[in-house]
């Protein structure tokens, strides 16, 4: 069988859990997690960063810090995970769906400034595939209109945005704030894991209070105060030392991640051209001010029912290709209180693209049998 995903380790994961517990402290902020912060804010610039449970939680951090209410609108665009819009409507924001690009699923910044209104408060792009949104847009209406820009950077890690004057930043460095993932679906795994990168000093104390349970313990344990209790609004947001460690495993390995997972996707890219030379299928665009982290490899299929086939034929050979998101302004939960109108190219998105096997471990010869097999698919050998 080729799975869709596939975790795994790469390196020293399982002794670091092991020293964790032996140090003596398995709970959240020990030294594992302050080892994969330093990590993280060294290397992409990041001013600060919190590990979290989740991305999902560095994004229910950041519309708080953001201090959404409800009324406050938030665009978030229609085609993504249900977390992007999630954590805006705990806060009771109301969410405005925007539309992707017609030809990659990423928000389009023209769609953006047309739902832009007086009670627009957060603009949240979602770099689909790790594949940069356009920021040097998004962040001038952002500027003009003084908003909040929270990046959902859950697919993002190790990939970079290029403004026009030549300057280059990792992405989540950008936005005010940015939520990443480590779910073992993505490049660098947890388990389950993320992180909140807070770009601007002004938010570094109230985000550290909101993922201490809403009390100033961080502050305590610096001994920056003498005592500490609850003096904001929080959760449980840190992760525990056991994560840490396995995530801090990983980190260790990133540049060998990242330089077999991009083998993978060129692979896939140079293979699979011959079919959008043919008409049959779209492959993934990359601007130019955007690199290509590798997280995914997909293909745009013609219609539903030509992918419904595909995966069907995959199946029969035991490979399990899938797709995703339903556009968020046609879910159940939003239709109770919403009438259901068509966002164009998310629903195209919707309906066609499909997603290839892609992990770590994939063999040489599994993908081949992939290629093979979508080629054989569309008779073309
Ligand atoms: C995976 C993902 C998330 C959620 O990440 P978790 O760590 O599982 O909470 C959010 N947004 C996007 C775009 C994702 O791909």
């Amino acid at each position: 069988m080729i799975p869709f995903n596939k975790p795994f380790i790469i390196g020293k994961e399982l002794k670091y859990i092991e020293e964790a517990v032996k140090s003596g402290k398995i709970s959240g902020d020990g030294i594992f997690t302050k080892k994969c912060q330093d990590f993280f804010q060294d290397r992409y610039r990041f001013p600060k960063v919190l590990l979290t449970t989740s991305c999902t939680d560095a994004l229910e951090m950041a519309a708080i810090l953001c201090d959404v209410k409800a009324g406050d609108e938030v665009i978030v665009p229609s085609y993504t995970f249900v977390s992007s819009a999630n954590a805006f409507a705990l806060r009771g924001a109301m969410l405005v769906f925007a539309d992707s690009c017609s030809d990659n699923p990423n928000i389009d910044p023209k769609e953006i400034e047309r739902l832009i209104t007086d009670r627009t408060k957060v603009i949240v792009p979602v770099h689909y595939a790790g594949v940069a949104c356009d920021m040097e847009a998004i962040m001038k209406l952002a500027d003009k209109y003084n908003l909040f820009v929270v990046e959902d950077a859950a697919q993002a890690i190790d990939s970079y945005y290029t403004f026009s004057d030549g300057t280059k930043k990792a992405l989540g460095a950008i936005g005010h704030f940015a939520a990443f993932s480590f779910h073992e679906t993505k490049n660098i795994i947890a388990g389950e894991g993320g992180m909140l990168v807070v770009n601007d000093a002004k938010y570094f104390e109230r985000a550290e209070i909101i993922r201490e349970k809403g009390t100033n313990r961080s502050a305590f344990f610096r001994g920056e105060v003498n005592k500490y209790g609850w003096v904001d609004i929080g959760s449980s947001f840190l992760p525990s030392e056991i994560i840490s460690a396995f995530l801090y495993g990983q980190l260790e390995h990133m540049d060998e991640i990242q330089s077999k997972r991009i083998t993978i996707w060129n692979r896939y890219y140079e293979e699979l051209q011959i079919l959008t030379e043919k008409g049959y299928v779209d492959l993934p665009v990359i601007p130019d001010y955007a690199t290509n982290n590798a997280h995914m490899f997909y293909l745009i299929c013609r219609s539903c029912e030509e992918r419904t086939k595909l995966i069907e034929f995959m199946k029969e050979q035991d490979i399990h290709p899938v797709f995703h998101y339903l556009s968020l302004n046609k879910s159940e939960y939003f239709l109770k209180d919403n009438a259901k109108i068509d966002i164009l190219n998310s629903d195209h998105f919707t309906d066609r693209l499909l997603r290839l096997p892609f992990y770590y471990e994939l063999a040489y010869d599994d993908q081949e049998k992939i290629i093979e097999m979508v080629k054989k698919f569309y008779s073309v050998f």
